[in-house]
């Protein structure tokens, strides 16, 4: 009976969270144990320095349904889940946080959603509980400007915890670029999404790792990934400087040798000539972007296209 049942995994990234793991595993396991699936966790230790690996070990050593991947040293939340995700075994993957702040009694919602159809079941935040005003219009920024500049959309508030079906989790595998956002490439690969709507807890123990400029600096990752708007600003305002600028000097021409009504001296003479170069300048740095964004595109090596093959659910 026990073989029959198919096996979910959950995806843990956990760094710094030694007090928060006993009471994660002792929450998680009482509602996954009342599921008709088997199921696997998959702490992935992102190099903490306290001692979060021990509670790990302690907890895998009981329970042979706890795997942990042990970094060598921090290499950051997203690639933690994308070594999770690499490394699981399930028809399907939840991927949720340590700290408690993703409510684990909403999993038999996602699960539900799953069953139903979805592919990809995204839980999205009502209220931004416990965070900073700084932090909140950061967000609401980033995603307002990620939205405008990129050719995907992807919902405000939307947040980590997710459930993938095995289909995106095989597409998710062939990704092979290194400077990454895990949830914003789920959002590329595309695939049938709903979505779970909850409100976050406030942390219990520990202190939020990822700080202010580490979101920042996310934030303009995601950005230079999935969009060439950067690239091309240059080019952009090149073509308007040149515009402008050629458009005066013309005018200038015109009053030196024709109508000699204005008597332009030679210093804004000079001032029209550099800012019309500047112009071609910039455009051609416009130019090279052009070329540098088929670079990124083709190092990148991001699959052309993502085919939804049967599902073997
Ligand atoms: N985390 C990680 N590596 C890091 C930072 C955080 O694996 O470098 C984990 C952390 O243990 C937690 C999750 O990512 O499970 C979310 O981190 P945090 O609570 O600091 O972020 P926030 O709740 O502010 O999004
Ligand atoms: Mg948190």
């Amino acid at each position: 009976m026990e073989s029959e049942k198919k096996l979910l995994s959950i995806i843990v990234p956990v760094y710094n969270e030694e007090k928060n793991i006993p009471l994660f595993y002792e929450k998680i396991q009482a509602i996954l144990n009342v599921l008709s699936y088997a199921w696997e966790i998959v702490f992935v230790n992102d190099g903490s320095c306290d001692k979060s690996i021990l509670e790990l070990e302690k907890i895998s050593q009981k329970d042979l349904r706890v795997r942990v991947i042990d970094f060598s040293r921090n290499f950051g939340k997203e690639i933690a889940v994308t070594a999770g995700i690499n490394n699981c075994q399930g028809v399907a993957c939840i991927i949720l946080d340590a700290d408690l702040q993703h409510p684990i009694e909403k999993i038999p919602d996602f699960i539900k959603k799953w069953e139903a159809g979805a592919e990809v079941v995204v839980g999205v935040r009502k209220k931004n509980k416990g965070e900073g005003f700084v932090k909140k219009i950061g967000s609401y920024f980033f995603y307002k400007m990620i939205n405008r500049i990129s050719d995907m959309k992807i919902v405000t508030r939307a947040t980590d915890y997710r459930l993938i079906d095995r289909i995106v989790i095989d597409a998710f595998n062939q990704l092979t670029e290194k400077n990454r956002m895990t949830r914003a490439l789920i959002d590329w690969l595309g695939f049938r999404r709903e979505y779970i709507y909850f409100e976050a807890n406030e942390r219990i123990h520990g202190v939020p790792a990822y700080s202010f400029w580490k979101l920042v600096r996310l934030a303009f990752n995601s950005m230079i990934a999935f969009s060439l708007f950067p690239l091309k600003l240059a080019g952009y305002l090149g073509v308007i400087i040149t515009f402008f600028s050629g458009l005066l000097g013309i005018f200038i021409m015109i009053d030196r040798y024709m109508t000699k009504e204005l008597h332009f001296s030679g210093s804004v003479i000079l001032a029209v000539v550099i800012l019309f170069l500047i112009g071609v300048v910039l455009v051609c740095l416009g130019l090279i972007a052009l070329y540098i964004a088929n670079i990124h595109a083709e190092v990148t090596n991001r699959p052309m296209y993502i085919v939804r093959k049967a599902r073997s659910r």
